[in-house]
């Protein structure tokens, strides 16, 4: 039997209207392939967090600056992922005589496919549907000094010079950015799922490489799965997840690892907060059993009738879903 049939229990066969404390989390490592941007205003997102969560230590008591991956960094590039896979494979008409389906947080939202109703929108009085994948800020495992550089240079025009047409090009820019293999650790939540709605964010998690400001193409990043977990309820935050590794890595020693460590001790402080939560878990995988997971959705992805099966069953659950308590509900078909 394949590992998503063994988790059949685990999800909705239809998306139910209220929450009904089933949560997925993933637990994943972000990591920086080359020089990504997160900014605001020309300056890296940094914040002054604890390094650890042991007051008693003198290390991990201190205070340093982080790094910032904001909400929003992480999710809006996953969504746009999502939405280029369901126009590519041609999900594009659910709504009748619209042939440019479903427009980005703008006037012609469709309120209806699987990106409006597992990511939700807000489109003032004409409706709102509330995100069932949950994120929040993630922070650097290391200090932002030792994760950023910031760096001049010079735009070239098109011919590579700085000089065109004997006028000479003016803008330099200074961009701050995060150094390659700085890792932040991240939980995301899948509220309520059905199991094709799971492979669906599970896909975009795996399959979202670019990260970070839009103008800059330097923003690769690596999702590296370590732990997934299936509860009634929500758990610890990115930063405490964080500022956990942390601890487990200078306690061995350093935090300066590979991301092999780094993945391995961050699956293991995963496991032991888990324990520590006030809930009730159905069911974790990690090590050999995630990685079975991992490529059996792989495999999925890498099949067109399959990816086309399970994404078109998706749709007629957002649809029926956005018919029967969502924005559509009086609308005929
Ligand atoms: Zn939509």
């Amino acid at each position: 039997m394949s590992i998503l049939e063994t988790l059949k229990p685990e999800f909705h066969s239809v998306l139910p209207r209220l929450a009904s404390s089933r949560y997925i989390h993933f637990f994943i490592i972000r990591h920086s392939q080359s020089f990504p941007v997160f900014q605001t205003d020309g300056v890296l997102n940094t914040a002054r967090t604890q390094a650890g969560l042991n007051s008693e230590d003198e290390q991990s008591s201190q205070m340093i600056s982080r790094l910032v991956m904001f909400k929003r960094k992480q999710i809006t590039p996953e969504r746009l992922s999502g939405r280029q896979l369901l126009r590519s494979l041609g999900f594009t008409d659910l709504v009748e005589g619209e042939s440019n389906f479903c427009d980005y947080n703008g006037e012609k939202t469709c309120k209806q496919c699987p990106d409006c109703i597992l990511y939700g929108f807000g489109i003032g009085s004409r409706g709102a549907e509330r995100s069932k994948v949950y994120s929040d800020s993630a922070f650097s495992l290391s200090p932002y000094d030792a994760s950023h550089r910031s760096f001049t240079f010079n735009a070239l025009f098109e011919g590579g010079t700085m000089i065109e047409q004997g006028k000479m090009r003016s803008s330099i820019n200074e961009l701050d950015h995060v150094l390659p293999e700085v890792a932040f650790p991240s939980v995301e939540t899948l509220r309520d799922p059905t199991l094709e709605g799971f492979i669906y964010v599970l896909g975009n998690l795996l399959r979202t490489r670019r990260y970070g400001a839009q103008e800059s193409r330097t923003g690769t990043m690596i999702n590296h799965f370590v732990g997934l977990a299936f509860c009634d309820a929500e758990v610890f935050s990115n930063l405490y997840f964080t500022q956990a590794i942390y601890d487990a890595l200078k306690q061995k020693g350093s935090i300066n690892v590979p991301i092999g460590e780094i993945r391995k001790e961050a699956a293991v402080v995963a496991g032991n907060l888990l324990d520590r939560e006030p809930l009730r878990i159905s069911r974790m995988m990690f090590d050999s059993e995630l990685a079975a997971l991992l490529e059996e959705v792989t495999d999925i992805y890498q099949s067109e009738a399959k990816l086309r099966s399970i994404l078109s069953l998706l749709c007629q659950q957002t649809q029926t879903y956005a018919r029967t308590y969502g924005a559509l509900v009086g609308k005929t078909e």
